[in-house]
């Protein structure tokens, strides 16, 4: 494993810059000595430096028996041979005894090393450093856990001692492939297309609709901030200021309590443009993504293939289905229509009922029992036998789900969660369906403009925000039936997760304000503002934002988008290092005119 741990950084190193470009990571790694006194880093040197005296700086990651020990830093690794002799005694015994992850400075004189000692496994392991001086600039105390990669660690562990975590090259390889993701957009962004970084105000109002916004309070008597949950009233404001190319790596803040792999706090890359459609959104993202995607995680083809959301939902039972293997939904109505078995008759019954399978081709692994063959009836049996709890919980009414209008989004949703859970165990019984290295880009399009409320279904709400526009063929719709507008939504989605959403946005304000007060039945005058701009020559826009952190979650095949957040929250939005959100005194809440109850804050209390 030790050995995993220095490959890993000459992969990863090496295939940054390109196969065969040794020349060319050397010039880069010179970059990683201006301004400081290290004359390498501890990735850097190889054979052609023998001779040379260096110095380096680094943490001690192993030391054995006083003869030598292995310096550590972002870069890489570098063996350093303890002296033995009397002249060095003070030095070996400084080395010897300071505990690892101790920071320490070394000088000393590159060598080969001696043969049949080499490594070739590791970038410096031609070399090694025989060490002339070398001073402990902090000795570590006992650790809350070993930093090595592979030793395992729990998650609360982990994020109170996040700067510990952050020494992981795990973790040090994410949050650098994301800054030069990042550095790379910019580029393709700003110098190749002519967009203008914009930084926009996290202090703000709340906006109606979406997701719950975190409250700030303000010195002015029951008036609260709000932390905008996206910039999206800005980018579209900044368009009516004629910015024309907007794009901004953005903070977002969204107060959903605690829901698995989500952060309160989050990275979009939030992008707007004026005179664009739809394809036009399209292609800027794909030619950004290509641009942008890392060499080392192969190459993406465009444009991205595309599918409307009725049939998403229709053959992966989601908006966001993962096409990385097949098992979509079939309709086999036809096909048992003339069966007797009574639950299927049952469900055909209902006016155009319909019947729904998947079909699980290996399914034989996950039941172990030899009647399960490739055809559909036996899956239905299948999803009968195989999953009753998750199945009766599901459908409590009949034994197979029957469908009221085509298709139908519990059925479908149903199934398309059969469909991933069987996926799963498939790969849990070794068969190999969704490759980590491949990825599969989709736009999931024409979605409706409005869906029924979750909590009060004869209620509308927007299915993005309420911002975007409706789909130009159906815009006679809206003022007649809004349930069957579909609209000028678009997602991307990356092996079935939403890495991206954008629209293109209404710029009329008379049809702005009806959206509004007519289908949503929201108060407008929280808007005003922004209905107010679109009467001063609003160009016609649309825009799109990318959720960095799922992106690079992706990319890097991490478990969870905290692995490529630098300081996350925890499951509960709390962090755990600085123990935030905290209390504060009944003094200095006063200027805000705040008052808690004590009592239950102190029961709060308690309960962490
Ligand atoms: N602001 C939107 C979001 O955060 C994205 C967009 O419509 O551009 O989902």
């Amino acid at each position: 494993m030790y050995w995993g741990y220095r490959e890993s950084f000459l992969c990863i190193r090496l295939s940054f810059v390109g196969v065969g470009a040794e020349q060319r990571l050397l010039t880069l790694l010179s970059y990683f000595n201006s301004f400081v006194t290290r004359t390498n880093t501890c990735g850097e040197l190889r054979s052609a430096h023998v001779g040379q005296e260096v110095t380096l700086y680094g943490w001690i990651q192993y030391q054995r028996q006083g003869l030598f020990l292995v310096l550590r830093d972002f870069q890489g690794l570098t063996q350093i041979i303890i002296p033995q002799d009397e002249a060095h005694s003070h030095v070996k015994k400084l080395l010897s005894n300071a505990p690892v992850e101790s920071v320490v400075r070394v000088t000393g004189t590159v060598s080969l090393r001696p043969p049949g000692q080499e490594n070739p496994k590791m970038p410096t392991g031609d070399i090694e450093v025989k060490v002339e001086t070398a001073e402990i600039l902090n000795s570590c105390k006992k650790l809350p856990f070993e930093i090595k990669d592979f030793i395992k660690k729990t998650e609360a562990l982990r994020m109170q001692y996040r700067y510990l975590d952050l020494r992981s090259f795990q973790l040090q390889y994410n949050l650098r492939l994301r800054s030069q993701i990042v550095m790379r957009m910019r580029e393709y962004l700003c110098n190749l297309h002519g967009f203008v970084d914009v930084e926009t105000p996290t202090l703000f109002k709340r906006t109606p609709g979406g997701a719950k916004e975190f409250l700030v309070p303000s010195r002015e008597a029951g008036k609260f901030y709000s932390l905008p949950q996206s910039p999206q009233q800005f980018k579209q404001l900044l368009m009516v200021g004629g910015l024309d190319r907007y794009f901004q790596v953005a903070r977002c803040y969204r107060d959903e309590g605690s829901r698995p792999d989500r952060q309160p706090e989050f990275t979009q890359i939030d992008i707007e443009m004026s005179f664009v459609d739809q394809a036009g959104i399209q292609r800027l993202i794909e030619g950004l993504l290509q641009y942008s995607w890392p060499e080392e995680r192969g190459s993406i083809t465009t444009p991205f293939p595309s599918m409307t959301y009725e049939e998403a939902l229709a053959d992966y039972g989601t908006d966001k289905p993962d096409t990385r293997f097949g098992m979509k939904i079939v309709d086999i109505s036809d096909f048992l229509r003339r069966s007797d078995i009574q639950f299927v008759q049952n469900a055909l019954s209902y006016p155009r009922g319909t019947v729904k399978a998947i079909c699980i081709p290996q399914g034989v692994v996950m039941l172990r029992q030899e009647c399960i063959t490739t055809d559909a009836v036996c899956d239905t049996t299948f999803m009968e036998h195989s999953f009753p709890g998750w199945y009766s919980s599901n459908f409590p009414d009949s034994k197979i789900a029957p469908s009221h209008s085509p298709p139908s989004l519990l059925q479908c949703s149903a199934l398309g969660s059969l469909r991933l859970e069987s996926a799963d165990l498939l790969e849990a019984a070794g068969l190999v369906l969704r490759n980590p290295t491949v990825f599969h880009f989709l736009w999931v399009v024409d979605f409706p403009l409005f869906l029924p409320k979750e909590e009060n279904p004869t209620e509308l709400e927007s299915a993005h925000h309420p911002f975007t526009a409706p789909h130009p063929s159906d815009t006679s719709l809206l003022y007649s039936d809004p349930t069957k507008v579909r609209s000028q939504h678009y997602d991307l989605v990356l092996n079935g997760n939403e890495v991206g959403g954008g629209s293109i946005r209404i710029h009329s304000a008379e049809q702005q304000r009806f959206v509004l007060e007519k289908v949503l039945k929201e108060d407008s005058e929280v808007l005003s503002h922004l209905l107010e701009a679109l009467e001063f020559g609003a160009p016609p826009h649309g825009g799109i934002a990318l959720g960095l952190d799922r992106l690079i979650s992706l990319i890097v095949d991490a478990p969870s988008i905290r692995d490529v957040i630098a300081f996350p929250k925890s499951f509960k939005g709390r962090d755990l290092m600085g123990n935030a959100p905290d209390y504060v005194t009944p003094e200095e809440l006063e200027p805000y005119h705040i008052q808690v109850s004590w009592p239950l804050a102190e029961k709060e209390a308690k309960k962490t």
